[in-house]
């Protein structure tokens, strides 16, 4: 086994070695490197201590990350690499972190405190891959399997929990038996964990290759850090729109949506006030008028709850709340949207009602051609530069104060006379606006 490592992974390891110590590539560069993925970074691992490392690496910027951990930072020719000492993790009391950290000399007692076989494998050229918890074995297979017995190291550290479906849904991989059936039985052990790092696992999850599957095999899991979302699963919609249950559907639109994370995130939670809306007609089909504003309501609460940063709480609860406009290719609709959402959160909105319609029948594919039409049609408006913003307009607030206007009454006149342009009643022309502001000023007083 030779993997062809960059050059200055290879330095960082030639120099630990060169001085007598161990050292290899460690956790998930091996497993990207395996996979023929690019490594988000190179960790190594070393029989060095971290005095000794600075030591080692005395003619180099060194930064103390963790020194307590184990964990130094070292840079080599700008790029950065966490050098930590083989650790074994003393007694976990917590459920969240080790009680101590004990420094080892065995390569070893360092993967075995790792939490999947996948991420629990070494490799350095000269000595090729360490793996003796079979973790390439489980790479062909596909599978997400604990290093050592599941239920214990959930137990330990529950986090692992939402490891296991992240990486099960970023790899496209099935959790092992064993490991599927403790993440169930654990589940619960997720309250204890912090919303910082629930939140991260669960944006890594929804931006995955197969978020379906994991959504949808252990919406139970999902129920324990978003307990709103137990009325969606298994929800009959009664709508000849929907052949899924809200969960189903949801996961679904998920899945069938662009990776990001801000559209993924809003289309997790997009329908989820939907159970509480439901009305059904006479013929004994359901409607769920006012759904979005409500499930942006939730929406907001839970994201809060799960500590995601202001911003992206706005943007969710933002696209929730438009999710369910009628998809109409016309620029003067296109231009109105453009003008109330802005740009970014325009396309963002067109990716969330696509990834909405997929997950539907199959005749609402009709809809994803029109939302694209509008895509398009927003391009076309931004790269013609047309009046979408009041600093658009062709006068200002110092035309309207010299007209008479003052105060709230300037910004009243300028967004009437923007959406006069966008609704293409008045050219974006200096004079006729003027005009209009002057006819308009003399009929208030
Ligand atoms: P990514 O490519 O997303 O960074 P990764 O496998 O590198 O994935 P990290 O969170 O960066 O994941 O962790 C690096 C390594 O540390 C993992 O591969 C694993 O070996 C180990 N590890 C991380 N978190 C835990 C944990 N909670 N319990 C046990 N081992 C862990
Ligand atoms: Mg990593």
């Amino acid at each position: 086994m030779v993997l062809s490592l960059p050059q200055n992974v290879k330095t960082v390891i030639e120099i630990l070695e060169k001085n007598g110590y161990e050292a290899y590539i460690v956790g998930g560069c091996v497993r990207d490197e395996l996979l023929g993925r690019t490594p988000k970074d190179y960790d190594i691992t070393t029989s060095a201590i971290p005095e000794q490392v600075k030591k080692v690496f005395r003619d180099y910027k060194v930064i103390d990350t963790g020194i307590r951990h184990g964990t130094v930072t070292v840079l080599v020719n700008g790029e950065s690499f966490e050098v930590t000492t083989y650790r074994k993790d003393g007694a976990y009391s917590d459920r969240r972190r080790p009680d101590s950290v004990i420094f080892s000399s065995s390569l070893t007692d360092d993967l075995s405190r790792r939490d999947f076989t996948i991420n629990a494998m070494a490799y350095n050229p000269r000595e090729g891959l360490a793996d003796p918890y079979g973790g390439q074995g489980d790479l062909f297979r596909r599978k997400i399997s604990c290093v050592g017995e599941p239920q214990k190291r959930f137990g330990e550290d529950a986090l692992r929990i939402m490891r296991a479906l992240r990486f099960a849904s970023e790899l496209g991989f099935k959790l092992d038996d064993g490991t599927a059936e403790a993440v169930h039985y654990m589940k619960d052990l997720l309250k204890e964990i912090s919303a910082e790092r629930i939140s991260k696992e669960l944006s890594l999850l929804l931006c995955g290759k197969e978020p379906f599957e994991v959504l949808t095999e252990f919406s139970d899991v999902i129920a324990v850090i978003v307990p709103e979302i137990a009325p969606c699963i298994d929800f009959d919609q009664h709508n000849r729109y929907h052949m899924y249950d809200v969960w189903t559907h949801s996961a679904a639109a998920v899945a069938r949506s662009v990776p990001d994370p801000d559209v993924r995130l809003a289309l997790m939670l997009h329908d989820i006030g939907k159970p509480f809306c439901l009305k059904k007609d006479d013929e004994g089909n359901g409607h769920f008028y006012g759904h979005e504003k409500l499930s942006a309501d939730i929406a907001e609460n839970v994201l809060r709850r799960l500590r995601f940063p202001t911003d992206k709480i706005e943007r969710a609860a933002k696209l929730i709340r438009y999710h369910y406009i009628t998809p109409v290719d016309d620029e003067k609709v296109v231009r109105r949207l453009l003008s109330t959402l802005g740009d970014e959160d325009f396309f963002l909105l067109m990716e969330v009602m696509k990834g909405d319609n997929r997950a539907k029948q199959s005749f609402c594919y009709e809809r994803v051609r029109v939302i694209e039409a509008m895509q398009a049609t927003a391009q076309k408006i931004i790269g013609e530069n047309q009046c979408i913003k009041i600093s658009d307009l062709a006068v200002d607030g110092n035309d309207m104060l010299e007209l008479g206007y003052s105060g709230k009454a300037v910004g009243d006149i300028l967004d009437v006379l923007l959406e006069a342009v966008i609704d293409e009643k008045l050219p974006n022309e200096r004079e006729a606006l003027l005009r209009f502001a002057r006819e308009r000023f003399n009929v208030s007083e």
